[in-house]
This record gives structure tokens, C-alpha cells and sequence, in this order.
């Protein structure tokens, strides 16, 4: 049975970083959006307080705000790091990017392996599903438990909105192809853990998001 914890890190970016485990403990740590030390600390405090073993990190998408934490995460629990190829250059980007926004001192993590359509991510005993949604960013992917009907989905779709698709390697038609032929096919009772804001389902998207109307 896999718990989720969210965490909501950075006052510029207000981003959702989740930990998910079960009951060996075992645990993956997705888009550590964490830079400041009281941020780290909040993230390891929970991790020891509840005995947790970080197996990998995952990024649903290289964004400055769900990478700021990778070097921190991959160095202190010595765990891979896996992303979409296509989100490769995305994540090189941030370097420039971090020192635009100041966040100095911002460290480059290297990536371990590549995540794709059908693979399929395990910790403990525990299985998820990898989506490709990309549109928001180029190699976005979704993080799918069929079992508990949950989804980690980064900055497809959120609560009454949707990713924007201004950023450099964004395209809005590619987006909603995402949402409408991969997201809305997916349990409409489905619980959405967005990259930022609340967790919403597919079921109130699909019935009151402006920007899915058209949705099938
Ligand atoms: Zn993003």
C-alpha cells in the first residue's frame, strides 16, 4: 500500500515535491523542488522520522522548480536519478536558468536513466506506471498507480487550470492531446497530485476545467 507525503517547497515557485513509500519503507522521491536548508531539513526529518530507505528520484519534468533538489537528494541517500530523454536538454538548461532566477550555488545532477511510455517504476513492493504527457514540457511523464487509482503528473493538469506552454519546448495542442487521449482516459475517480496546488481527480476536471472542455 503506498503512502504519499507532499511537500511544498520554494516561495517563488509554491512546488509540490512527493514522497511516495510503503510498508518495507522504501521510498522514491519525485521533483525535490527543495533549495534552502529548512527545506532539505523538512525533507530529511520526514524521511528519518519515519525510517524511510530513498531507492530513486524521478522527475516528472526539468523545470527549474521540480530540479532545484536533485543534487542535494541523489548525493545525501546516494540514489539514481531517472527522467524522461526528451526532458534532457530541459534539465541542461537549468543551470543558465538558476542563476537568472539567483538561486546561486545551484548544482547539476547527472542522470542515471531514462524513463519512457510502458516502463514501469518499482520500490518495496510497490509498481507505477510511467505516462508520457508531454506539452508542458517535451519529455513529461506521469507516475500511474492502477492498483491504489493515483497519479503524480508534474504540470499537465491542475486543479481547474492547466500546465502553461510558454516555456521554452512547450506546445499547447500537444498538451491537451495529453490530457484528452492519456489523462481522461485514465478512472475518472483517479486522484491527481499536480506539481503545483491541491490534488484534484479526473472526474472534476473533466466536468469544470475551462481549458477541457472539449474533453472526450
Ligand atoms: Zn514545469
Amino acid at each position: 500500500m503506498i503512502e504519499i507525503k507532499s511537500f511544498t517547497f520554494n516561495p517563488s515557485f509554491y512546488e509540490n515535491t512527493y514522497v511516495l513509500y510503503d510498508e518495507t519503507l522504501e521510498c522514491i522521491i519525485v521533483d525535490p523542488g527543495c533549495f534552502f536548508k529548512e527545506e532539505y531539513d523538512e525533507l530529511d526529518s520526514f524521511i528519518e522520522d519515519y525510517r524511510l530507505k530513498p531507492v530513486k528520484l524521478i522527475n516528472t519534468h526539468c523545470h527549474i522548480d521540480h530540479v532545484l533538489g536533485n543534487a542535494y537528494v541523489k548525493n545525501k541517500y546516494k540514489i539514481p536519478l531517472y527522467i524522461h530523454k526528451l526532458d534532457m536538454e530541459v534539465l541542461l538548461a537549468v543551470k543558465v536558468f538558476s542563476e537568472m532566477y539567483g538561486f546561486r550555488g545551484y548544482e547539476e545532477a547527472t542522470v542515471d536513466g531514462y524513463l519512457k511510455e510502458g516502463d514501469q517504476v518499482d520500490f518495496g513492493s510497490s509498481v507505477l506506471n510511467v505516462l508520457f504527457v508531454p506539452g508542458h514540457a517535451p519529455g513529461h511523464i506521469a507516475l500511474v498507480s492502477e492498483e491504489q487509482n493515483f497519479a503524480i503528473s508534474g504540470d499537465v493538469l491542475f486543479d481547474g487550470s492547466i500546465g502553461r506552454t510558454d516555456l521554452p519546448g512547450g506546445n499547447y495542442n500537444q498538451l491537451i492531446e495529453s490530457i484528452q487521449t492519456k489523462l481522461f482516459l485514465l478512472d475518472d475517480e483517479m486522484i491527481i497530485y499536480p506539481g503545483h496546488g491541491p490534488t484534484t481527480t479526473i472526474r472534476k476536471e473533466k466536468s469544470t476545467n475551462p481549458f477541457c472542455r472539449l474533453a472526450i
